[in-house]
């Protein structure tokens, strides 16, 4: 299958950061050629992207799709209270279609404001539905079952240790790189939810198998005194003194660290995952990411949970990422480029896949997002990085592609059937809120 992308402003993310109008050739799924003209070989379908930034997929590096149904149940209350009185319970209530429905709300959406690559977070049952329905959906996923074997702190949620790696262990044999676009993910929640038992068996797999680990970190302030009571130690210098630090290692928001662990995320090449949406509406504070970009830590960017922002719109996340920095470290801080490269080839470093994705180069898997610039927000923009940083939304993309192939083609979905997984997922979620 051959596609010829042509006469797009292609912003390409390479090393030398190239942004030109040009074509783009992809075969057999990968990005055969990038030039200011390529002559249309036989059999391609040409596809005409005047008027476009031509960008590689976007990719959100933390997301919980069990959750997208639970939008809009869980408003204006801060991290533990909106987990242990609102999350838990819904996740807990969970039926194997019930999953699915928010499964496939969330990649729809997802894929239509223009990510190609999720890092989520399961949760504790029915792992298999997730796997299925983001293999369906043609996302490139990274995934896995959520773990939380600390009684006290996990609410209906809790499983033992023992059950918890047993899961784990048979997930990873049936699903990791089941297929090309298919990772599995060790993934426990969080210090609080977990037992240090289950955090050392952790280790012991992400190492033995290679496999990211993806857990939260020092998201709000309440967390880090819960954690530091059950362990003694400070939320990521405990990852460090379990040896659970590392380029594999991926901690999502760390809003507060110490100095201390600030060099330890530095030397240790851990990567971080910014969800500036999510600190801001639990109240969590301001991560401090313009100082992680001054050590050269790689952060990534996460919409997070839908009830927790509540839209998926990587736009919003690169948006809030450099604006949220500027009243903290003044107005040169986060520029409009890094808050891109975040959503970009920072993301695909985060998931230690920026030989393959992240940037438009020759030889990386074809996935690409092609955004309109006609809308009066956008369309006397000249600045790249500005137009996509400051001005424009998930409402400007025309048309996605992962893997060489189209998943959306005129802003519509050619994977689902838009108004069934609407009317589907409506349906689940009341039968679901019933339930709790
Ligand atoms: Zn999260």
């Amino acid at each position: 299958m051959r596609v010829l992308l042509r006469g797009g402003k292609l912003i390409t993310m390479n090393p030398k950061g190239d942004c030109f109008n040009g074509d783009i050739l992809v075969e057999d799924g990968l990005i055969k050629k990038i030039a200011k003209k390529i002559t249309k070989p036989a059999n391609a379908k040409i596809v005409n992207c005047q008027d476009t930034f031509v960008i590689p997929g976007l990719i959100q590096a933390h997301t919980h799709l069990c959750q997208a149904l639970f939008r809009g149940e869980a408003d204006d209350l801060t991290l533990l209270n909106w987990l242990k009185k609102k999350i838990w319970p819904m996740e807990a209530a969970h039926t194997k279609a019930s999953l699915k429905a928010s499964a496939q709300i969330g990649l729809l959406e997802m894929q239509k404001l223009g990510s190609t690559s999720i890092l989520d977070m399961g949760t504790v049952h029915h792992t298999n539905i997730l796997f299925e329905t983001a293999r369906a959906s043609g996302m490139r996923y990274w995934g896995g079952k959520c773990l939380m074997d600390r009684k006290s702190q996990s609410g209906p949620l809790w499983q033992t240790t023992q059950d918890s790696i047993l899961e784990t262990e048979k997930l990873i044999a049936e699903w990791h790189k089941a297929n090309d676009q298919v990772h599995y993910v060790i993934s426990p929640r969080f210090a609080v939810s977990c037992t240090e038992k289950l955090m050392i068996e952790c280790r012991e797999i992400h190492k033995q198998h290679k496999l990211l680990f993806h857990t939260h970190a020092s998201e709000n302030k309440g967390e880090i005194e819960l954690v530091k009571k059950l362990t003694g130690s400070n939320n990521i210098a405990y990852f460090g003194k379990l040896n659970l630090l590392g380029p594999n290692t991926v901690l999502v928001h760390a809003v507060h660290p110490k100095k201390s662990e600030v060099d330890l995320v530095k030397k240790t090449k851990t990567k971080l995952v910014h969800c500036p949406s999510a600190n801001l509406k639990l109240g969590s504070g301001f991560a401090p990411t313009e100082e992680y970009r001054k050590h050269n830590i790689t952060v990534g960017i996460g919409s997070d949970g839908a009830p927790c922002n509540n839209t998926m719109d990587p736009f919003m996340e690169m948006r809030l990422a450099a604006l949220m920095q500027k009243p903290l470290c003044g107005s040169t801080a986060m520029p409009a480029k890094s808050a891109f490269s975040m959503a970009t080839i920072n993301g695909a470093k985060v998931l230690g896949a920026d030989k393959e994705i992240g940037s438009l180069e020759v030889g990386k898997k074809a996935d690409i997002a092609i955004v309109n610039r006609s809308h009066p927000s956008v369309a006397t923009v000249e600045d790249p990085y500005s137009a996509l940083v400051y001005s424009c939304s998930g409402r400007d993309i025309e048309h996605v592609m992962i893997n060489g192939h189209f998943v959306v083609f005129n802003k519509e979905s050619l994977m689902f059937d838009e108004d069934e997984v609407l009317a589907v997922a409506k349906k689940e979620k009341q039968k679901l809120l019933k339930r709790i």
